[in-house]
């Protein structure tokens, strides 16, 4: 059973954690069945946030009778420390709980310092006082953000995306967390459904000091998982071939999902799921793509205005708009039934 420790936080787990996003998506009982499996199973560390819908309220309701047993990590997009205090005080009566293990600062543009005349990192001292959070995270898509936070010496985790398609400056990140005896979450660790080798995903992470957030929707995923609390995946070299083959399948101008440009965009588009809307296609089951919410976000792409602010913070410098277009081309053509 391989454990990890969150840094200077001592929290140490399985690891493997459970990222409670798509529970968004199943039903209330579903989810508590999924969530009970997933703790018996060894898995102790819950990642959450105030803006994934119900997922907090079903947490509370699956879990809160072992909550002494595991770790809750959850966040918060505010930006006033009232907004704050409103967000977690509906997390702690969601969760049903009265503290949250970590509590993080949800892909802020900016890195929330004291002083900053925000009131936020105060506001995340002040409810630490109080014992309503043990540690401060933050979660970002931004290079600078993390790396501003990790400098600064006020965070006890970093939650950032990272998994074997990533790029240097990544690695570097993980690196620097823990010179600095900090956590590292490790978002996206399927790279958003582009790697559909999983045990290939857990052997990579197994060489870094991070903790892997696997975003789990069906049993069956869920299982996959839990075999890798009692027999984590090592690397092998039929699995450092599939990384190499995905790494080369993959190089070049495709779209790694980091999300670095998304909040620059006026026309509000899901750019990071879109943007690789045809390898999602090839290389995942298309039926979740093809759904009412997967064309919504495809149909976005019409609204683009051609104003080049994506591609101008694509640190793999993608022509982002254009790659919209040839992925909304494909996508048309397929829910019109043409094979890719
Ligand atoms: S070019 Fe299009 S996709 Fe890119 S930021 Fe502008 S509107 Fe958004
Ligand atoms: S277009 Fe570039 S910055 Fe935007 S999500 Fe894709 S890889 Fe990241």
């Amino acid at each position: 059973m391989a454990q990890i420790t969150l840094g200077r936080t001592g929290i140490t787990v399985n690891k493997n954690g459970f990222g409670a996003l798509p529970i968004q998506r199943i039903t209330r009982e579903e989810a508590a069945a999924l969530l009970r499996r997933a703790f018996d199973g060894g898995i102790g560390f819950f990642d959450t946030a105030r803006v994934y819908s119900d997922s907090e309220e079903k947490i509370g309701y699956g879990l809160s009778d072992v909550r002494q047993q595991l770790y809750i990590a959850t966040k918060t997009p505010a930006e006033t420390a009232e907004d704050f205090w409103k967000d977690l005080h509906t997390s702690l009566t969601l969760l049903k709980t009265d503290y949250v293990d970590l509590y993080q600062f949800h892909n802020p543009a900016f890195c929330p310092k004291p002083g900053d005349g925000s009131g936020l990192y105060e506001a995340m001292e002040e409810a630490k006082r109080q014992g309503k959070i043990r540690f401060i995270g933050i979660t970002n898509h931004r290079l600078n953000v993390a790396r501003e936070a990790i400098a600064s010496g006020l965070y006890d985790t970093l939650q950032f995306p990272f998994n074997y398609l990533s790029g240097p400056q990544e690695t570097e990140l993980v690196e620097l967390c823990k010179e600095k005896n900090m956590g590292f979450l490790s978002m996206k660790a399927l790279s958003g459904g582009l790697i559909t080798n999983s045990a290939a995903a857990y052997a990579f992470q197994a060489r870094y000091d991070t903790l892997p957030i696997w975003g789990v929707q069906r049993p069956a995923e869920l299982e996959e998982f839990l075999r890798y609390v009692e027999n984590p995946p090592e690397m092998t070299a039929e699995l450092e071939a599939v990384i190499e083959k995905d790494r080369k399948e993959l190089a070049g101008s495709f779209c790694r999902g980091c999300g670095y440009c998304m909040p620059t965009c006026p026309a509000h588009i899901d750019i990071a799921t879109a943007a690789r809307m045809s390898l999602l296609l090839r290389r995942s089951p298309s039926a979740g793509h093809l759904s009412e919410e997967g064309q919504a976000i495809m149909r976005k792409v019409e609204d683009c205005i051609h104003c080049g602010q994506c591609s101008a913070h694509c640190p793999y410098e993608l022509d982002t708009p254009r790659l919209l277009e040839e992925n909304y081309r494909d996508y048309k053509e397929v829910l019109a039934g043409k094979p890719l």
